[in-house]
């Protein structure tokens, strides 16, 4: 599925279509923007914990469905796979969701993120269109919804940051298994490039925030392993390498 829109003056093709992508409104909920205004207190000295969303269902969509497989489902189940492997390397981690079909908006996924003083935020998604493999989006520019405005400039700097030193650690690990791609901003994925080239979640995250279209699930090769445990638990791995290579960039910085 393919979206297309402009950016400047070349019309682009994004792939990105189903997932961050959606043609539904968005439902906002009631929380108010006050709360959104300042960055949450930061974490106990020497506290990391990351923020693990699997992705849908929310007021975007219930997720892409490509070869019997529910993305949603998907998302779920590496989300498992990854918080089990962070309890055996003693990182804390909190999940925007308890159980597969539980509806959590976009909005309410960053906030859970900002309200445990997240060191960093990962949502989990997989895409269906023409490409394959895995791709990194981040916020490099703030968004305005229900009010509030964001990521501020200094979210945006360290998710990008976030996104290439995740993107690093893991393709020496998915080599073989998944095509790895350029990293990408929020402004192409398809939500993102109606709503001013930012991603509601990233708009309300006050910590910093990437994505990961973990794989195409309507490409063959890359169904496959996702819907294997073996490719799920290497896609797990994958992440938890990232994460904990997050972890120590961030202790050189704060040294
Ligand atoms: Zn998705």
């Amino acid at each position: 599925m393919n979206a297309r829109f402009v950016i400047g003056a070349a019309v682009v093709a994004v792939s990105a279509a189903v997932c961050p992508a959606s043609t539904r409104a968005s439902a906002q909920n009631r929380t108010s923007a006050a709360s959104l205004a300042a960055a949450p207190p930061p974490p106990p000295p020497g506290k990391f914990l990351v923020c693990i969303d699997p992705g849908h269902p929310s007021e975007t969509s219930a997720g892409a469905r490509a070869h019997g497989l529910s993305e949603n489902r998907l998302n779920w189940q590496v989300a498992q796979r990854l918080a089990k492997r962070l309890d055996a390397m003693g990182i804390a981690y909190k999940l925007t969701k308890t159980s597969v079909n539980q509806y959590v908006t976009n909005r309410q996924r960053a906030e859970t993120a900002n309200k445990a003083g997240a060191a960093l935020l990962i949502r989990l998604h997989c895409d269906v269109g023409n490409g394959r493999g895995y791709a990194w989006y981040y916020p490099d520019r703030a968004g305005r919804k229900g009010g509030v405005t964001g990521p501020p400039r200094n979210v945006q700097r360290a998710s990008r940051q976030a996104a290439h030193i995740l993107n690093a650690a893991m393709k020496p690990i998915l080599q073989g298994h998944l095509q790895s791609n350029a990293i990408k901003t929020d402004a192409a994925t398809f939500v993102g490039g109606k709503q001013g080239g930012v991603l509601t979640g990233s708009i309300f995250s006050r910590v910093p925030t990437a994505l990961i279209e973990m794989c195409f699930i309507n490409q063959k090769s890359d169904a496959r392993f996702i819907a294997s445990p073996t490719g799920q638990e290497k896609m797990a791995e994958a992440l938890a390498a990232g994460i904990k290579a997050y972890q120590g960039a961030r202790t050189m910085t704060a040294r």
